[in-house]
């Protein structure tokens, strides 16, 4: 029997589906290329959670994803209001799919798939979103498309 293809969640805006907050994808150029062999699931944590597309942007305050989980901080768009608990719904309906998932190819800099940066109180820092700080407290290797 054949071994089976790893599968790798994938934030559904780099294959092209028009899940961001202003309704447009971020295809990214070679993403099939560098998934050949690979199970891609495409996931968009931000629409599990019931937002809608478009919707109002947001950004994390107080801290980056971890610290959302933590209680330390908090999502909110930029009429004020308070989004953490959609994105944590949608980041564990999202993360369901983690125990079969070799690793993960997430959008760099969002609020929910950011690896290495998100932003935080109006600046692009370290850190991770709220989506990828799941998974990898949950030990699932995430990588941004500008890793690849
Ligand atoms: S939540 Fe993730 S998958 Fe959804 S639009 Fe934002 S970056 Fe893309």
């Amino acid at each position: 029997m054949a071994d089976r293809a790893p599968r790798v969640l994938v934030s559904a805006c780099l294959l092209g589906a028009r899940c961001r907050y202003d309704g447009a994808h971020r295809h990214y150029p070679g993403i099939e290329a560098a998934l050949t062999g690979c199970e891609a699931v495409p996931v968009c944590p931000e629409r599990a959670g019931g937002l809608p597309t478009p919707r109002i942007p947001c950004e994390l305050r107080g801290g980056d994803g971890a610290a959302v989980w933590e209680g330390r901080a908090t999502v909110v768009d930029r009429q004020g209001t308070d989004r953490s608990d959609a994105f944590r719904e949608g980041a564990r309906t999202c993360s369901q799919q983690a125990p079969a998932a070799a690793w993960a190819l997430l959008k760099s800099g969002s609020p929910s798939c950011g690896v290495h940066s998100t932003w935080i109180d109006g600046a692009k820092v370290p850190g991770p979103g709220v989506f990828a700080a799941l998974l990898a407290e949950r030990g699932v290797p995430c990588r941004s498309e500008e890793e690849l």
